[in-house]
């Protein structure tokens, strides 16, 4: 089957979709972006990803380039038409076509690029024996609040967690303080039992799992607190896991060299996945 994308306003073979040379995504990172995880067919969490990518939108002083519901019509025709089952829709927006200069154009017209694709699931290797996560100094900029496509610093982490055969990079900033994953936030049990995850600031993405996933403890009546830990906690902790719209909760059972506790998935964390994988599915169900 060959795939498709959508660019602004036309579905085109995804091998001859293309955008202009001068799109300032292409010359300076200028957009920015959301993935929503696909399930049976349907989005999940649209809601709140298209809320977040408002925000990013007007944080960045862009303009939305169609209405939302056109916008989620759009993006159930990418699913459609790429028979996407379960996996991801990709969307992009950039600040549109302009001679280059760093100063905002005059006239923006922001460009738009949907695509979507079904994944692969999770090997249950990786979820039976959680995965291993490597430290990375976080070197990023002061608004990681931005679901910006600006992402170099992230591919550095994630490039050097795939050398040393890691699934994620965890980024700790210059006070050993950890901020979040390189494509993913960050959480810890304490030993004394507390569901931990630092809370939304410009220093991290707000992930909607993130989201879900409190929601859900909080459902579950968990002891949880919103709050940054440090790396030697996460070092020290009972269980650690890493949540994403495409890593759904996946354990780390270790960091660099040494393991996480017993170095097993920790049962708080298969307990939220499964959770999470449930709320999934009752969203694709009653869609
Ligand atoms: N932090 C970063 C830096 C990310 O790139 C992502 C995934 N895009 C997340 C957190 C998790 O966000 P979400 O749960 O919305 O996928």
């Amino acid at each position: 089957m060959s795939r498709i994308a959508y660019v602004n306003g036309r579905y085109v073979p995804h091998a001859q979709a293309r955008v202009h040379i001068d799109d300032r995504g292409y010359q300076f990172g200028d957009g920015i972006y959301e993935v929503c995880a696909v399930r049976g067919g349907h989005m999940i969490d649209n809601g709140p990803h298209l809320d977040r990518l408002e925000r990013s939108l007007r944080e960045m002083a862009m303009a939305m380039p169609m209405s939302r519901a056109a916008l989620e019509c759009v993006m159930r025709e990418t699913i459609r038409r790429n028979l996407v089952r379960d996996g991801i829709v990709y969307l992009q927006m950039t600040r549109g076509v302009a001679p280059r200069d760093h100063a905002f154009p005059k006239h923006p017209k922001t460009q738009i690029v949907v695509t979507a694709r079904n994944a692969k699931p999770h090997a249950a290797a990786m979820v039976e024996d959680g995965v291993k996560a490597i430290v990375q100094p976080d070197i990023r900029w002061g608004r990681c609040d931005i679901k910006t496509i600006s992402l170099l610093p992230n591919c550095i982490a994630k490039q050097a967690a795939r050398v040393a055969g890691a699934y994620e990079a965890i980024l700790v900033d210059e006070n050993g303080v950890v901020t979040e994953g390189s494509s993913s936030n960050a959480w810890i049990v304490t030993q004394d039992g507390k569901l931990v995850t630092r809370p939304p600031s410009n220093d991290i993405l707000n992930g909607i799992t993130r989201l879900e996933i409190i929601r859900i403890a909080k459902a579950l009546g968990l002891a949880f607190e919103e709050r940054a830990f440090t790396l030697d906690e996460m070092r020290r902790a009972r269980e650690a896991f890493v949540t994403s719209a495409s890593s759904f909760a996946m354990p780390v059972t270790q960091l660099d060299e040494a393991p996480i506790a017993n170095g097993k998935p920790g049962t708080l964390a298969l307990r939220l996945r499964a959770a999470y994988l449930a709320h999934m599915d009752q969203q694709a169900g009653a869609a």
